[in-house]
């Protein structure tokens, strides 16, 4: 019943009212244009035949008794009143036989009945003493009056005719009462006429009145009824299809159209149905889709995390997120081309969508950087397996134009649900765990623990600090100086970055510098070391001390802005320093992600500035001698753990011999760095190195203590032959 109504609220309703509205309209009109007609019809008739019947009757009745009574008519001839000529009224008025005869021939004449009527003076009403009427077995009909409260009785006792409808035997009936009066004029009976079919009509009319309504109202309630009952249904489809195009607006949406293979309009507006849906799963696929590798796109990725961690949470299905980076991937797009980069990167979707198996969800976050989540059964075993799983994905070699490359990947894991709560912070916690497997050089799976999380606090704390210190200009520099061996004579100072934060003290670059590479900031402390150094340099010249040259490290980040000549120029320029009093320091991690036309390129243009160049850290790193043989250094330093025991070491004594043999022959000078005492610098001596710069000789200090520093070494190498002498 309740659906019944809900019907009567849509389309269903409404239709159906309109047309309930519109049948009715129709068929009151049509059947009240009847009714009038017939309404016009009988009212003509019946007027026109109780006129004649009236007329008929009057002068029926003077003529038969035509000794007794006259007929008084107005100006048309319609009787007003019938009089008594002389006598008494009861004697006239006291039933006759020959009464019924008369009335029996009116009655003939008017097709309707004929009755006669006497006032009785102690009722007030007329009393009927002679009619037509019998009853159907012949007799007469029991006894009636017009008294007060009949329709004719006021205009009678008033002595008037009263024309229109009267009760008669149960049935109204259009009748016709002419007065009868005494010869004094006073009222003393009627002549009631009627005309028997005229009335048999109006019945009939009122019948077809009543006929009318009853069947108008019928068939209204069958038409509603149809009406609500046939649309309802002709209209379902339609309803359907209108929630199911609710449901694609939410994407809520599940299977197929339905309807698309009627052939009518509710056909047609499914299969349009049918093309939005194709059109928004297009849609969909282009916005969630990386068109490079089919993956998912960072937008899927953020999509599928939270469901996942939601799932994770409720505690439906575990779930392992792992961020994936390529290591090195730059060095391939470099060597083999972008085009072939990009088919590795196609490649390497492929293996990993296979590794993280049926039910993962695998996009890709940047370019060599993936993101896959997967589904875990077992919370505890799953750890291993995945890791196993992903860490085996690049294992084989990938054939890339005709060559084999091998690839290795940093992963960083995390557990959906227990190492994070949200999206941003599961997205970050993998991201941390990323970057400590990358840290650690890459080939490595690092899981996330919360005490990553502390490292990062630590390192954005350190972050800040660093920023305001390099604002406020806390950074200073100290100076070590390089000593040739033989002479004890100064070669040059290397100028050495000094941080002391007014809470935590002093902060040692090996922290420090790491930081600013990371974010950045080591392009402004490298301008602001290059400035000092550059300043150094011209006081130094000025105040007489001959310094032979400043050595500077630059870091590779800070060497790849498009600026660092141009800055290197200015800081020369602002403090009238000649290129040659300056020295870059280089490490060899420059060679890890450049190409070698590139470092050539940016080696040459500070070279052509006079500034010397120097090989930082040699021995430690990427080291090729194809480089070495082909890039413009000045200068090869070798790291300290070449150097430390090397009074004992054997094997070290070969290899320091080796690398200065080798640079001696590349034309390089070699530097050694950390000679802690007078045993490796004398060995290191006696194998030809240039210059020795450690502990032994100096620590690294202000600029002011330099001087003397340098006296005091250049006077004990005076005061040793002097000895020996
Ligand atoms: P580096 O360029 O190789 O500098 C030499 C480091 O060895 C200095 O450490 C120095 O104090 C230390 N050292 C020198 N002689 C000895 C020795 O006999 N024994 C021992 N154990 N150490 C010795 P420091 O000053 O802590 O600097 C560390 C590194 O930080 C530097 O290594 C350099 O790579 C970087 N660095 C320092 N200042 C700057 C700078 O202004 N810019 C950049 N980009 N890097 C800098
Ligand atoms: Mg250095
Ligand atoms: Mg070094």
């Amino acid at each position: 019943m309740s659906r019944f109504f809900s019907l009567l609220k849509g389309i269903t309703g409404r239709i159906t009212t309109r047309m309930v509205i519109i049948v009715s309209l129709s068929m009151m009109i049509t059947a009240g244009l009847g009714y009038l007609k017939l309404y016009q019809a009988t009212a003509t008739n019946s007027s026109i035949r109780i006129d004649r019947a009236a007329r008929a009757a009057a002068a029926l009745f003077s003529e038969k008794l035509d000794a007794e009574f006259t007929a008084i008519s107005d100006d048309e001839g319609r009787p007003l009143a019938i009089r008594l000529k002389g006598g008494d009224t009861a004697t006239a008025l006291t039933f006759r036989d020959e009464h019924d005869a008369l009335l029996a021939e009116i009655g003939k004449i008017n097709q309707g009945a004929a009755n006669l009527f006497r006032l009785n003076a102690d009722t007030g009403g007329f009393d009927r003493f002679a009619t037509t009427f019998r009853k159907p077995d012949g007799s007469m009909p029991p006894p009636m009056s017009i008294s007060p409260g009949h329709p004719a009785y006021a205009n009678l006792i008033e002595n008037r005719p009263h024309l229109g409808e009267v009760p008669v035997m149960g049935r109204m009936r259009l009748a016709y009462l002419t007065p009868i009066q005494s010869a004094g004029g006073a009222i003393a009976g009627a002549l009631a006429v009627d005309v028997g079919w005229v009335d048999d009509l109006t019945v009939a009319r009122n019948e077809l009145r009543t006929q009318i309504i009853i069947t108008t109202g019928l068939i209204l309630l069958l038409v509603a009824t149809f009406g609500v009952i046939n649309m309802g249904r002709e209209l379902k489809p339609l309803r359907r299809l209108a929630h199911y195009a609710d449901d694609l607006a939410a994407e809520t949406v599940s299977g197929e159209v339905p309807y698309k293979d009627r052939d009518d309009e509710v056909g047609v507006l499914a299969q349009g149905l049918e093309r939005v849906v194709a059109l928004q799963n297009r849609l969909a696929h282009l916005a969630y889709t990386d068109t490079l590798t089919g993956l998912g796109n960072r937008s899927r990725y953020l999509a599928d995390l939270e469901a996942a961690l939601n799932q994770s949470l409720l505690g439906e299905r575990g779930w392992v997120l792992a961020h994936f980076d390529i290591d090195k991937f730059k060095q391939v797009n470099d060597a083999y081309g972008q085009a072939a980069g990009d088919r590795l990167l196609a490649l390497v979707a492929a293996r990993l969508s296979e590794a993280a198996g049926p039910g993962a969800r695998v996009s890709r976050l940047a370019a060599d950087q993936f993101a896959l989540l997967i589904s875990v059964e077992n919370a505890a075993a799953s750890g291993h397996r995945v890791e196993k799983a992903l860490s085996r994905a690049l294992e084989a070699p990938f054939v890339l134009a005709a060559t084999e490359v091998h690839l290795t990947s940093s992963i960083g894991l995390i557990r959906l649900g227990r190492d994070a709560a949200g999206a941003d912070e599961a997205h970050r916690n993998a991201g941390l765990a990323l970057r400590r497997a990358r840290a650690q050089g890459g080939d490595h799976i690092v899981v996330f623990s919360p005490e990553m999380n502390d490292a990062l606090q630590d390192q954005l704390r350190m972050e800040r600090m660093l920023r305001e210190a390099i604002e406020k200009q806390e950074i200073e520099l100290y100076f070590q100086p390089q000593i040739e061996p033989a002479t004890n004579q100064l070669a040059g100072v290397e100028a050495l970055a000094r941080w002391t934060h007014p809470v935590e003290g002093p902060i040692s670059p090996g922290v420090f510098i790491p930081v600013a590479e990371t974010t950045g900031q080591i392009v402004d402390l490298g301008t602001l070391v290059l400035d000092m150094a550059c300043a150094q340099a011209a006081k130094w010249r000025q105040a007489g001390f001959d310094f032979k040259h400043i050595s500077v490290n630059v870091s590779p980040v800070q060497l790849w802005q498009t600026n660092f000549v141009r800055t290197l120029k200015s800081a020369l320029k602002r403090h009238k320093v000649p290129g040659r009093d300056i020295c870059i320091e280089i490490t060899e991690s420059v060679f890890v992600d450049n190409s070698e036309r590139r470092i050539a390129s940016a080696l040459a243009s500070i070279r052509a500035l006079g500034v010397a160049l120097a090989l930082d850290d040699f021995g430690t790193g990427y080291s090729s001698l194809g480089y070495l043989n082909r890039l413009p250094f000045d200068q090869l330093k070798v790291d300290r753990s070449f150097v430390t025991n090397i009074d004992t070491d054997v094997r070290k004594q070969k290899v320091m011999r080796g690398i200065v043999e080798l640079g001696h022959g590349l034309g390089f000078s070699i530097v050694v760095e950390g000679t802690e005492t007078r045993q490796e610098v004398d060995m290191v001596e006696t194998m030809g190195c240039d210059a020795v710069q450690g502990f032994y000789h100096a620590r690294p200090a202000p600029a002011l203590l330099i001087p003397d520093a340098v006296a005091r070494i250049e006077r004990a190498a005076l005061d040793k032959k002097a000895i020996s002498a």
